[in-house]
């Protein structure tokens, strides 16, 4: 039976594989950790990323304070893996997730929701209070920064859904939450800066004019990998969630530079050659769509003198200049990829394996694979 084990090299992988340099990744967390804690505000790193445990546990060892996740059904799975002080980032809505959400909150009462509507906090209120559940949950308003994908707008709306929430009985208006997703992949740093400090006016705006309107704001939460190094320097807030940062991507690298490092690659093997044409060589390996997500542009593979082509689901091509300048590659080589875009991509398998210069040390398992819901 095929079963990978810590010890073995790489070589003992099939492929594709999703494998870690242990090294690089750690350096990322480190990186991370000395730019942002000195600023002395929270870290809550966005799980959609990595959706494990065991790496949420490891980033908590190494500095951070809880963990995001953008789902409900992922919430379910981290929680029960053992790391339940989640917020949970998407708004919760219709009458079978609330029933999920009051089924969780009753296990892990430190998981935190956002809500940006009267209904969904109406809704969740009165699921609450239907159980019985005795302690009222953490709630944070969900602002809208800028992004216009969820959040209440600032200013009047904010403070009149503040108001209703303060009135449920059984949900805890703890702090406010604005996304500027819409910044982090700004390629111009001075821009993305200064977009990002603007997006944090309005946030720490609102949640000083609800502190004024007599709620107790604690918690104000935003930022991802493009933007915290800004955030944290903005007084109000208290806590960031960057996810990606831990293993990056092509197009992450592309906006905001190497200060971390691309640490996650799919293994792949050359499966077919496909020859030269018009003074180009193809070979063909055995990642494609499946293994490969294309929403942010084309994976690249980590030796740049290939480019990556699609060739299907199952399929993609390397080609290279024919002209003795690159070496060959030949059915049974074995080449990494760097994925486009890390939180999908990692969604299409189901462990990592994790070394040290060729040497798994730690497989994982990607525990909310799949939990979109
Ligand atoms: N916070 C929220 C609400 C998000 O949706 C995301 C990512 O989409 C993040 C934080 C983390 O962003 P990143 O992975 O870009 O660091
Ligand atoms: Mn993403």
């Amino acid at each position: 039976m095929y079963s990978p084990k810590v010890g073995d090299r790489l070589e003992s992988l099939d492929t594709p594989s999703m494998i870690v340099d242990l090294d690089l990744m750690e350096a990322n967390i480190k990186k991370l950790m000395d730019r942002l804690l000195p600023a002395g505000i929270n870290i809550r790193p966005h799980l959609k990323t990595t959706k494990s445990a065991i790496l949420a546990k490891r980033l908590a060892a190494a500095g951070a304070k809880g963990g995001c996740v953008a789902k409900l059904s992922e919430a379910e799975v981290i929680a029960a893996a053992g790391f339940d002080d989640l917020l949970i980032t998407c708004e919760i809505i219709g009458p079978v997730k609330v029933r999920r959400l009051v089924e969780l909150y009753k296990k892990h009462p430190k998981i935190r929701i956002v809500v940006d509507s009267t209904v969904g906090a109406t809704a969740i209120n009165d699921a609450l209070v239907k159980e019985g559940v005795q302690d009222p949950i953490s709630v944070l308003i969900d602002l809208d920064v800028g992004l216009h994908r969820t959040g209440v707008a600032a200013g009047e709306p904010a403070l009149a859904l503040a108001e209703h929430v303060g009135q449920l009985k059984q949900l805890k208006l703890i702090g406010v939450q604005g996304y500027e997703g819409h910044l982090q992949h700004l390629h111009d740093r001075a821009d993305r800066e200064r977009q990002c400090l603007a997006s944090m006016r309005t946030l720490t705006e609102t949640a000083e004019a609800l502190r004024q309107a007599g709620h107790d704001i604690r918690v104000v939460t935003t930022g991802g990998t493009g933007t915290a190094e800004f955030c944290v320097t903005v007084p109000g807030v208290t806590e960031v969630q960057p996810g990606s940062f831990i293993f990056m991507d092509t197009d992450y690298r592309n906006a905001v530079g190497t200060f971390y490092w691309n640490s996650l690659t799919v293994l792949s093997t050359v499966l077919s050659d496909q020859g030269a044409r018009d003074g180009v060589r193809y070979a063909t390996i055995d990642s494609g769509l499946k293994s490969l997500t294309t929403d942010s542009g084309l994976a690249e593979c980590k030796d740049p003198r290939y480019t990556y082509g699609v060739l299907g689901d199952e399929h993609g091509s390397l080609s290279w200049k024919d002209n003795g300048t690159v070496p060959e590659l030949s059915v049974g080589d074995r080449v990494e990829m760097i994925p486009s875009h890390i939180d999908p991509t990692i969604n299409l398998f189901d462990v990592y394996y994790a070394h040290r210069n060729g040497v798994i040390e730690e497989i994982w398992p990607v525990d909310s694979r799949g939990k979109v819901q």
